[in-house]
């Protein structure tokens, strides 16, 4: 049996979580006034996230902060902060507004609302710890912001659910705006990292950043291609719209997807992801968003 989690130290105060059940990873940093802790995750981690925390520090919680506004990483706040919230003392909650925005309109009752707002340029400074905040606008999420920190290996790129060295982009990219990830790649091939880790894998070299970009670039490439080639949706004689809507696609984003196998193949999710991430894009290509 595996433990449920993991962790491993960066160096300069930064640390790595790992919580084994559904593969998830957060960020923290160890700072001289207190931790920085990115992404509680949910209830059952937030209990293991807080051990392994005091496994690296006895320095209280300072400040919890999302990496955007999707649940899958952000439940639990409670109660990675329970003894401090207990003790009658303060834990900032750090977000996006646009994260802030979305939380207040679900009225999730197990996430913490922010009391803080980050955005593009901020600095989380403590004492040796420092953490550069970057926004570019919608991505992955409308509301990710993406963090820079030094460690022992380099500077660090986090961006959640952004690059997850090792596998292949998620799925049909849900919440995704397409044309904003593109540009986000872009912007943040230009940015000075040496090493990148997402909320699930990594730390992986700076070169998954331009791998993903990539893979994108040439996945949207090849689904308009076969898109043409299709001659775009045409229904078979006494064929309705369902069913030819559901073929063509079908078609169009397998063909697209083995354009990229030569190159991309041996990445984890590529067999099962990439022929619904080249369905995203499809939809990319019909409707412009
Ligand atoms: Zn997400």
């Amino acid at each position: 049996m595996t433990a449920a989690w993991q962790l491993e130290s960066l160096g300069r105060g930064v640390h790595l979580f790992r919580w084994n059940k559904g593969f998830y990873l957060s960020t923290f940093v160890v700072g001289d006034r207190g931790v920085t802790a990115i992404d509680p995750i949910s209830d059952a981690a937030a209990v293991a996230y807080r051990s392994a925390i005091a496994q690296a520090t006895d320095r209280p919680l300072a400040r919890i902060v999302y990496s955007h506004d999707h649940r899958d990483h952000i439940c639990g706040g409670r109660v990675l902060a329970a003894s401090v919230l207990e003790s009658g003392g303060h834990c900032e909650v750090c977000a996006h507004e646009t994260a802030q925005a979305r939380i207040a309109r679900r009225g999730d009752a197990d996430v913490l609302p922010p009391t803080q707002l980050l955005g593009d340029g901020a600095v989380i400074a403590d004492g040796a710890s420092h953490i550069e905040v970057r926004y570019f606008g919608p991505n992955h999420s409308d509301s990710n912001l993406l963090f820079l920190l030094p460690t022992d290996r380099g500077r660090m790129l986090v961006w959640v659910d952004g690059i997850e060295p090792g596998i292949a982009p998620y799925r049909n990219l849900p919440d995704t705006d397409f044309a904003g990830y593109l540009h986000t790649l872009e912007q943040v091939e230009r940015l000075d990292f040496d090493c990148v880790v997402g909320g699930h894998t990594g730390p992986g070299e700076r070169h998954w950043v331009a791998d993903y970009r990539e893979y994108v670039l040439r996945l949207l490439d090849a689904t308009h291609l076969e898109y043409r080639a299709a001659g775009g949706q045409v229904p078979l004689p006494g064929e309705d719209g369902v069913a030819m809507t559901e073929r063509v696609r079908g078609e169009v984003t397998r063909a697209a997807a083995t354009h990229l196998e030569g190159r991309f193949g041996h990445w984890s999710g590529f067999t099962q992801w990439a022929p619904q991430t080249a369905d995203r894009i499809l939809s990319y290509l019909i409707t412009g968003n």
